[in-house]
């Protein structure tokens, strides 16, 4: 997908042109994959004008896979909440997809490294539907990738650095090279893990079931925000391994993730879904998209808004 450019960048606490936040070829991220990231989106509401959708979960899961990986950031948690804020504003975006960058930065090579500068950027731009407007409307095709995610106890699945998308690039490569919008991992165990960029939910009987961390998933906060509507508008979901064949057994799957939405599953590997209606799913994507006209109430404070 090509970059949209706009006027300004947030880097390590100042707004400079878009085309001046470079960085050295000797970036410690770029030659380790030693980047923390998010990506995060804001919202044109309809009640509220633009709101960054939960905001405050994101950057805590920022420091988190920061501290994992040992890359300090070097401003507090309410600086990089402010500074997500103002990117959008100074931009004058209504809608927009926020990447907040953590690279360890230039200065030492070699995986060690403890002494690297944190280079922190925000960058934000306008990004329509990830998967498409159609695919919103009716479904997407998706195929089980030959590669597994990662194991337990070897790169850490529930963190979002840079270093792990090497898997999931895997993934949605070869789903995209034989015709499927997008692929699904495996956990090293042969169970479902999640998609190349979306967590996995699967409807039977009336139960929404969704894999658990140890199932090498990147905990979503869609995927939290999926649950915590499901269980309000009065569903079960449980967190449960899934075997790969449940998947063909399904009444409904759907994935979510902040660039996915909520996005029905219309077949795996070619065997359609259900019987082609979504009428849970179908709530799930209406309620978290009333978020965003007012129509569903935020009880939980997810929308920040934007002063103009
Ligand atoms: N899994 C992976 C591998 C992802 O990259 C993403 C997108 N960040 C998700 C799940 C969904 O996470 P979220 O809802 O926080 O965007």
């Amino acid at each position: 997908m090509a970059i949209q450019e706009v006027d300004k960048i947030w880097h390590n606490g100042k707004l400079v042109p878009w085309k001046e936040a470079t960085t050295h070829v000797m970036t410690h991220a770029l030659l380790y994959g030693t980047c923390a990231f998010e990506g995060i989106r804001a919202y044109k509401t309809d009640h509220k004008g633009t709101c960054i959708f939960r905001n405050k979960a994101h950057i805590d899961r920022l420091f988190y896979s920061a501290k994992v990986y040992y890359i300090d950031i070097p401003f507090t948690q309410q600086e990089i909440l402010d500074a997500a804020a103002e990117t959008v504003r100074v931009n004058g975006l209504e809608s927009a997809y926020i990447r907040i960058n953590a690279n360890l930065g230039y200065g030492e090579v070699g995986p060690y490294s403890l002494d690297c500068p944190t280079d922190v950027s925000i960058v934000c731009f306008p990004w329509g539907r990830y998967l498409g407007d159609e695919a919103m409307a009716k479904g997407i095709k998706v195929g089980v990738s030959s590669w597994r995610r990662s194991a337990p106890g070897t790169i850490p699945a529930g963190v979002k650095a840079a270093g792990n998308y090497l898997s999931s690039r895997l993934i949605t490569i070869e789903a995209k090279k034989r015709g499927y919008t997008e692929g699904i991992g495996l956990a090293h165990d042969g169970t479902v893990s999640e998609g190349a960029g979306e967590n996995l939910f699967v409807v039977k009987g009336g139960r929404i079931i969704t894999p658990p961390f140890a199932a090498s998933i990147l905990g979503g906060i869609t995927r939290d925000s999926a649950i915590t509507l499901a269980r309000k508008l009065g569903y079960e979901v449980v967190e449960q391994n899934i075997p790969r064949e449940m998947l063909y057994a399904a009444d409904e799957i759907f994935l979510t993730g902040t660039a996915a939405e909520v996005t029905k599953v219309a077949s795996v590997d070619d065997h359609q879904v259900g019987d082609g209606n979504y009428p849970i799913s179908d709530k799930i994507q209406k309620t978290f998209f009333g978020l965003f006209t007012g129509e569903t109430e935020d009880e939980w404070g997810w929308l920040e808004p934007i002063e103009k």
